[in-house]
């Protein structure tokens, strides 16, 4: 199954199948899996493509300062 990821530094795309993580090609960072599924990615355009990009880059900003909250959430929820 492929999974998109998107890289938290420079916010390039990438599509990933069967691993857990990536790294981006451009900078090295670790990638972070969106939730988007494959499928719906090959079915959006540019547009809808860089308005998911501006929404991650938001998130991304303001998670920034709770980042550590938040993982330590999702390792409850495991
Ligand atoms: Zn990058």
């Amino acid at each position: 199954m492929i999974k998109i990821f998107i890289c938290p530094k420079c916010y390039n795309f990438r599509m990933v199948s069967r691993k857990p993580s990536a790294e981006c090609y451009h900078c090295d960072a670790n990638l972070v899996k969106t939730e988007l599924e494959y499928t719906t990615y090959m079915d959006m355009s540019e547009e809808e493509r860089n308005a998911f990009k501006e929404n991650f880059k938001n998130r991304m900003l303001s998670y920034n300062e709770k980042l550590r909250d938040i993982l330590a959430v999702e390792e409850k929820v495991r």
